[in-house]
């Protein structure tokens, strides 16, 4: 396959690369805060008057928080195939950011082969037409 013709499902959600693909966060130049999605205007911190940030790439491993399995298609901006089927939800605590991310369970997955507190890395797949989504994966070889 063409990696030039992926599209992601959001544009300027995350890096396209494959083989280690980042989501794109922002953190606040003013106390360090970091946020995802990174579509903010003002830092969310009380103690901080911060409005300006800067792109980063967040950590593309952490530990799973919690996981569930979705029986209902879930809101905006959590894309799915359609007509859609249950899936398992990863909340992931990133490695650096100490910040939770959820996101879909990687696909071949059951949900049987999570444990809390386990190492779990980012990975892209393509949904039915194309369109790059990112998804949680137990991390290879287990260890951080
Ligand atoms: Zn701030």
């Amino acid at each position: 396959m063409d990696a030039n013709n992926k599209t992601p499902v959001l544009e300027g959600w995350f890096t396209l690369d494959e083989a280690a693909p980042h989501l794109l966060g922002a953190r606040c130049s003013a106390c360090g805060t970091y946020y995802f999605p990174k579509q903010i205007s003002f830092c969310r911190n009380p103690d901080c008057s911060g409005e300006r940030f800067e792109e980063v790439r967040l950590s593309r491993t952490g530990t799973l928080w919690s996981y569930t399995n979705a029986a209902y298609k879930p809101p905006e901006p959590y894309v799915a195939n359609e007509p859609f089927q249950p899936f398992g939800i990863a909340a992931v605590e990133l490695e650096k950011e100490r910040m939770i991310v959820l996101g879909q369970v990687a696909s071949g997955v059951g949900l049987d082969a999570l444990r809390v507190g386990m190492p779990m890395e980012l990975e892209l797949e393509a949904l039915d037409d194309g369109k790059l989504v990112w998804k949680w994966k137990p991390a290879a070889g287990g260890a951080r």
